[in-house]
């Protein structure tokens, strides 16, 4: 099922956000509560293709942005998706921010019944680090507070805390996973996903100050090794396999659709092919294959 842009406006200014500033201009109409609906129940009657990313992605829906929190309808939305698609796991991407407030961590908890995920962006390991990346002074201490709000409330929301590596943040990470550790030292009840950044929207921008490479970032997470094995369900996104070392390759998925990504000439005989993304198509565009090294049989 389909990613869901709730809301197009957002309260941070993330330097590797994969959307558009020109996204957060639009008029917001379409994204209103009426107009959800309507399209979520034509979505539902199979009445031509409604909602453009990961269409074809079955069993799931994302709930993403700009912040779909700060939409003026948010609870009816959380509430109606949820009794629309009993059953169907549903991921709320967030920067987390709102549910500082714990009134309003707690009316989310009680109307996003399970299966439902929060997935909430932290990107560094104090303010000094986070807020830069996020374009927000202050983000730093709300996000972190949302988290503790959620982590406090009793029900089914199961928290996903996403790692989002760049340039700005990639020396912080082993910090990043420490603070972590320390704050949040029950890891049997959460997630972390380390996310190799998306080349779209604003991190196309800026990418002269984001831009990574896989030869770098996987070093870093390569020598975190023994951090990352602290934690009882750590993950990895759009990573390619031969870029990991062995022991880390089991924890990377492949969550983007087919057409982002590419197997270039040099995955030609790896035998990894078959479980492993190959590499975001943005990503070959901008680097080229050349750090591909093939794992033959
Ligand atoms: S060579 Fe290609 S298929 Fe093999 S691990 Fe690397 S990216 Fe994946």
């Amino acid at each position: 099922m389909p990613d869901i842009a709730l809301w197009n406006k957002c309260n941070n200014k993330c330097v590797m956000c994969t959307n558009m500033e020109s996204f957060a201009r639009q008029d917001s109409s379409q994204y209103r509560l009426k107009c959800q609906i309507e399209k979520l129940e034509r979505y539902l009657k199979g009445q031509g293709q409604v909602y453009l990313k990961n269409s074809g992605l079955a069993g799931f829906i994302s709930l993403t942005g700009g912040e779909p929190t700060i939409h003026p309808d948010f609870f009816q939305l959380v509430a109606y998706f949820r009794r629309r698609m009993p059953g169907i796991p549903i991921t709320l991407l967030s920067n987390g921010r709102l549910f500082a407030d714990r009134k309003f961590a707690g009316k989310f908890a009680r109307l996003a019944r399970p299966p439902f995920s929060v997935a909430i962006a932290v990107h560094g390991p104090s303010a000094g680090v986070h807020d830069p990346v996020a374009g927000v002074r202050g983000s730093f201490s709300q996000t972190v507070r949302g988290l503790e709000n959620l982590f406090s409330m009793a029900g089914g929301v199961r928290v996903e805390i996403r790692l989002v590596l760049h340039k700005k943040n990639l020396a912080a990470f082993p910090k990043t996973l420490e603070f972590l550790l320390k704050k949040f030292p029950d890891t049997g009840s959460y997630t972390v996903t380390a996310i190799h950044y998306e080349i779209e929207g604003m991190s196309l921008e800026n990418h002269s100050s984001v831009g990574l490479k896989f030869s770098v970032s996987s070093k870093v997470v390569g020598a975190a090794l023994p951090l990352i094995k602290k934690f009882s369900d750590f993950r990895l996104y759009h990573f390619p396999l031969c870029q990991l070392r062995p022991e880390l390759r089991p924890l990377a998925r492949i969550t983007l659709p087919p057409e982002d990504r590419i197997y270039p000439a040099a995955c030609r005989g790896c035998r990894l092919r078959r479980k492993c993304l190959g590499l975001m198509l943005e990503y070959y565009k901008a680097f080229g294959d050349s750090e591909l090294k093939p794992v033959k049989k």
